[in-house]
C-alpha cells in the first residue's frame, strides 16, 4: 500500500520507530524534522530522501544547511518553530505523524488538522495544552486523529466495532507504575535521575521516561483520553498491570470489558495509526501466552504520586488547568534532569500550580501558549 508521510519529531524514540515501519512497508518520507539531533538527520536524510527538512534549534539549522550544501537532491530546510508548523501543513503528504516532545508540538498539530491531513498523534500533549482546539479543528475539517500512544491505540483499537462503541461506559487505562510503584513518600525523596531513567518495560526518550516515574505521565494520558474518546475523568479508571501486556480495555454497557493485549513495543501502535482501518504484518514478535506466567493487576496510589492527583483535579477543573500542569512538568522535568530539584519537587511544583488558580473558561491558542509561559515562570519562581 503506497503512503506518504510527513514525521514530526524523527530522531527520537517514537520517530525512530516510526521509520522502521516506513522502512518495512516501503512508505514515502516526505518531510522529518528535530531539534538539535543533526547527525541522527543526516542518516535519515541519506536514507529516506524526504523533500523537505524543517530544524528547530537555529544552531542546528546552521549546521544541518552547511552539512547539505552542494549536494545534489538535497531536502528543502525549513527553520525554527515557523519552519515545523509549515511542514506540518504541505501538501506532498497524506499523514502527519506527530512525534515531538512537549507542548512544542501543539502548534504543528493545529496545523496540520487545518490543512486538511490526518492526524497520527504521539504528542499526547498537543490534546493535554489545547484539546478542544484539537478536537474541534478536527470536526470542523473533517481529518482523522489516529492515536499513537500504546495505551489510546489499544481503547481505540477496541472501540472499532461502531455499535458496540456507542455503549461505551467506562475505560480501564492501564499503567506500567514506572520504576517506583508500590513506594513510599519517603522512599522517593532521595530517587536521582539515573534511578529514575530506568523503565522497567519501555525504552523511551528521557521526558516521558520521568513522567511515567512521576506517574504524570498516566495524569496527561488521561486528560488525553477524555478528549479522544469523550468520556468524564470518573469514568476512565486507571489500572496498574506492571507487566506492559494489557494496553488498555473498555467496558460497554452490558459489562463486557474488551483489552487489547501484545508485545510491549511501540511499533504495533505506530503502525496500525498509519494503516488504519487495515492491518499488516509487522516485525513485532507474536505474544507468547506459553510463556505468560502472570498479569498483575494493580491500583494507582495518587496520594504518593502526587502528580497523578494534580492531573485528575485540572481535568476537573477544566479550561487552561490541564495546560498549566502539563507547562510546570514540562519545567520541572527540565530541571530534574540537570539535577537542580528532587524527585518530588516535580509534583509539589505540578500540585501547586494546579491548586493556585480556577483556570475555568474557553481559551484561544494565544491564550494556551499564555498559560504555558506563566506556568514556567511559576516553576521558576517556586524551585
Ligand atoms: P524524544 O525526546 O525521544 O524525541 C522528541 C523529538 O522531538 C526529537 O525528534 C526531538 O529532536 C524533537 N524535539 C525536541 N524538542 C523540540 C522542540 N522544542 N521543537 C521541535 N522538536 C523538538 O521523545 P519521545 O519519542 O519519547 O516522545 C515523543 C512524544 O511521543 C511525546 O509527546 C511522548 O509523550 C509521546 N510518546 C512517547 C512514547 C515512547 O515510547 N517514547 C510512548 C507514547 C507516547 P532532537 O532529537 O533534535 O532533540
Ligand atoms: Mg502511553
Amino acid at each position: 500500500m503506497s503512503k506518504v508521510i510527513t514525521l514530526l519529531g524523527s530522531t527520537g524514540s517514537i520517530g525512530t520507530q516510526s521509520l522502521d515501519v516506513c522502512r518495512m512497508h516501503g512508505y514515502e518520507v516526505f518531510g522529518l524534522s528535530a531539534n538539535s539531533s543533526v547527525d541522527k538527520l543526516l542518516a535519515q536524510i541519506a536514507e529516506f530522501h524526504p523533500k523537505y527538512v524543517a530544524v528547530t534549534d537555529p544552531a542546528a539549522f546552521e549546521k544541518l544547511s552547511a552539512a547539505l550544501a552542494g549536494q545534489a537532491n538535497a531536502p528543502k530546510l525549513l527553520k525554527g518553530a515557523d519552519g515545523l508548523r509549515e511542514l506540518a501543513t504541505m501538501d506532498g503528504a497524506g499523514t502527519v505523524l506527530n512525534a515531538v516532545v512537549g507542548i512544542a508540538g501543539l502548534d504543528a498539530s493545529l496545523a496540520a488538522i487545518e490543512s486538511g491531513h490526518d492526524l497520527a498523534l504521539a504528542n499526547k500533549e498537543s490534546l493535554v495544552t489545547g484539546g478542544h482546539l484539537v478536537t474541534d479543528a478536527v470536526r470542523k475539517n473533517g481529518v482523522h486523529l489516529l492515536p499513537v500512544d500504546s495505551e489510546h491505540s489499544a481503547i481505540f483499537q477496541c472501540l472499532q466495532d461502531q455499535h458496540s462503541a456507542k455503549t461505551l461506559e467506562k475505560i480501564l487505562l492501564t499503567a506500567s507504575g514506572g520504576p517506583f510503584y508500590g513506594m513510599t513518600t519517603e522512599e522517593l525523596r532521595g530517587k536521582t535521575k539515573a534511578d529514575a531513567l530506568k523503565h522497567p518495560n519501555w525504552n523511551m526518550g528521557a521526558k516521558i521516561t520521568i513522567d511515567s516515574a512521576t506517574l504524570m505521565n498516566k495524569g496527561l494520558e488521561l486528560i488525553e483520553a477524555a478528549w479522544l474518546f469523550g468520556l468524564p475523568e470518573d469514568k476512565i479508571q486507571i489500572v496498574v498491570q506492571r507487566e506492559s501486556i494489557i494496553h488498555s480495555a473498555v467496558q460497554f454497557a452490558d459489562h463486557s470489558v474488551i483489552a487489547q493485549l501484545g508485545v510491549p513495543d511501540m511499533r504495533i501502535p505506530i503502525q496500525y495509526a498509519l494503516t488504519w482501518p487495515e492491518r499488516l504484518p509487522s516485525p513485532v514478535p507474536e505474544l507468547d501466552f506459553a510463556a505468560l506466567t502472570h498479569l498483575s493487576i494493580g491500583t494507582a496510589d495518587d496520594e504518593t504520586f502526587r502528580c497523578l492527583k494534580a492531573c485528575k483535579k485540572a481535568i476537573r477543573k477544566g479550561g487552561l488547568a490541564p495546560c498549566a500542569a502539563n507547562g510546570a512538568n514540562e519545567a520541572a522535568v527540565a530541571h530534574f534532569l540537570r539535577d537542580e530539584i528532587g524527585f518530588l519537587d516535580i509534583g509539589r511544583l505540578v500540585e501547586g500550580i494546579v491548586d493556585s488558580d480556577t483556570f475555568g473558561g474557553d481559551y484561544t491558542l494565544a491564550d494556551v501558549h499564555e498559560c504555558d509561559r506563566m506556568a514556567r515562570a511559576y516553576v521558576e519562581a517556586h524551585i
